[in-house]
């Protein structure tokens, strides 16, 4: 029995595993969720023993129904091979009274690499099973992190292109040069003068605009994503936490049936989603705690049971989770209405047109295993400072924002269970915060010599992605207004 997905706007349209990672987003703007959550049909006794590709194939292989076993490990091969510079792929490493499960050992030193090394598989495979013959136009808007991981993934994937928009001062500088260095004749990169919720809203119009789609398949052409809202990205996102409670087990640091509490950085919300489909696999997590920086909109909804994004956009040190609509909360909502597709339509409507919504009590008591926090800059930076001061790890600013919060969190409600922190990015992307936090002398330096001395405080190799850029050409200086990008995307495909 194939397992089918459904538009959370419309019930009634439902597309298989392969239909859905093509389409991306839903035809009526909904997202497409799974009809229901596999239970794992392995037990932690064997997935103990497995390696990340073994793991990955036991539950990818619950959701991708319509992938036959051949197809699907070859994906998963093809994706978590030596791109990374660890075997075991998502390491994890004891911080303190905390496991920290990094992510970010891939081809561009982001948690991105985790899904996005294998999404170009997904959907070449996808496009054979169903007989596409267009070019699949893969359309990605970027908080800084997507878009490179999406770059490196289609770059030379033949029938594919890419178009990367990103906000022009919203992105690090190794974020943009690693995009802007990128190679390969199908794709391209545009910096658009607004911040990522613009460039979000912008792609998602062009894949709701009809007319666009007619005159594009004219040419030969149809779009595809490669954000979150693709369900290609958020179930290779639900092996790395089956993967690390397996292995907090096999190292003896949990007890069979323990729980554990999973605190993660979060923004677009597809990384803490995939760790709630984890939870309804059967992985015994407790919490999940959802944590925030300045842009805190997410802490409020926990909070109130109101999402109200008209607010101050905040440019802050972890610029991945720069963001005030959560594309990913559109699956909870769904699931916390109890999979009613018209509750969802309406509250997604009063999003567009208000900018805020409120969910009703019942909607919130079914919240009970999500808990929100944020980080101030402040508390961002003294809990790398501290961290470093006490245990010699460096963290990237996303993951001390979860950081603070899983402490936090932990003293307030003196909840100690273990904790599991997904940690999201190398230090080495965000180079210039990182060593600023762990010492002020260092805000004058230069982003490049910072390299070398975060190498010297931290003992760690600097990532290959990082002496990439350094000597590298810029190939891509397109910018364009919000208004501009569909326009953009004309020029780019010469229709
Ligand atoms: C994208 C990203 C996040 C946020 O993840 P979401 O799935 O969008 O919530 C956090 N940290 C880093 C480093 C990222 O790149």
């Amino acid at each position: 029995m194939n397992l089918l997905y459904k538009s959370t706007r419309d019930v009634k349209l439902s597309v298989t595993a392969s239909e859905a990672i093509l389409k991306g987003l839903a035809p009526d703007g909904g997202l497409f969720v799974p009809e229901s959550v596999p239970e794992l049909d392995v037990t932690m006794e064997e997935l103990k023993e497995m390696s990340y590709q073994e793991t990955a194939y036991a539950v990818m292989k619950l959701f991708l129904t319509d992938f036959t076993e051949e197809e699907l490990k070859h994906c998963i091969n093809s994706a978590y091979d030596s791109k990374f510079d660890t075997e075991v792929i998502a390491p994890l490493v004891k911080v303190g009274d905390t496991y920290h499960l990094e992510l970010f050992h891939g081809a561009t030193i982001a948690f991105k690499d985790m899904a996005l090394s294998i999404l170009p598989h997904l959907l070449t495979t996808s496009a054979k099973k169903n007989h596409v013959e267009n070019e699949i136009v893969i359309l990605t808007a970027t908080s800084g992190d997507t878009g490179k991981a999406a770059l490196a993934g289609f770059a030379g994937v033949p029938g594919t292109r890419i178009i990367v928009f990103y906000p022009k001062n919203g992105v690090s500088r190794v974020q943009e040069l690693q995009m802007v260095t990128q190679k390969g004749s199908n794709t391209a990169v545009v910096a658009i003068h607004g911040n990522f919720d613009n460039a979000q809203s912008g792609v998602k119009a062009l894949f709701e605009d009809k007319a666009l789609e007619e005159e594009m398949a004219g040419k030969g052409y149809q779009f595809s994503s490669a954000n979150s809202i693709n369900i290609g990205r958020l179930i290779p996102q639900v092996v790395y936490y089956v993967y690390a409670y397996a292995k907090l087990l096999a190292n003896g640091e949990i007890a069979s049936g323990e729980e554990i509490n999973v605190t993660v950085p979060t923004g677009n919300f597809g990384n803490i989603l995939a760790a709630y489909y984890a939870k309804q696999m059967g992985v015994p997590i407790a919490k999940l705690i959802c944590a925030s920086n300045e842009n805190k909109v997410l802490f409020d909804f926990f909070r109130t049971g109101t999402y109200d994004r008209n607010r101050e956009f905040v440019l802050t040190s972890s610029p991945s989770m720069d963001i005030l609509i959560s594309s990913n909360l559109e699956r909870l909502i769904y699931a916390i209405a109890g999979g009613d597709d018209g509750k969802d339509r309406k509250l997604m409507e009063a999003l567009k047109s208000e900018g805020r919504y409120e969910i009703t009590p019942e909607m919130k008591e079914q919240l009970s295993d999500f808990a929100g926090g944020y980080a101030t800059e402040e508390e961002t930076m003294a809990a790398i400072h501290d961290t470093y001061e006490s245990t010699g790890y460096v963290m990237d600013t996303h993951t001390a924002v979860a950081s603070h919060v899983c402490r936090a969190y932990r003293e307030k409600n003196q909840d100690h269970t273990k904790a599991l922190v997904a940690s999201t990015a190398s230090p080495y992307k965000f180079v210039k915060s990182v060593m600023t936090a762990i010492d002020g002398k260092y805000s004058s330096m230069d982003e490049f010599d910072l390299i070398g001395e975060l190498k010297k405080v931290s003992g760690t190799q600097v990532p290959h992605a990082i002496e990439e850029i350094q000597n590298a050409k810029i190939l891509h200086t397109r910018e364009c207004d919000v208004d501009q990008m569909k326009e953009t995307v004309r020029e780019i495909l010469g229709i």
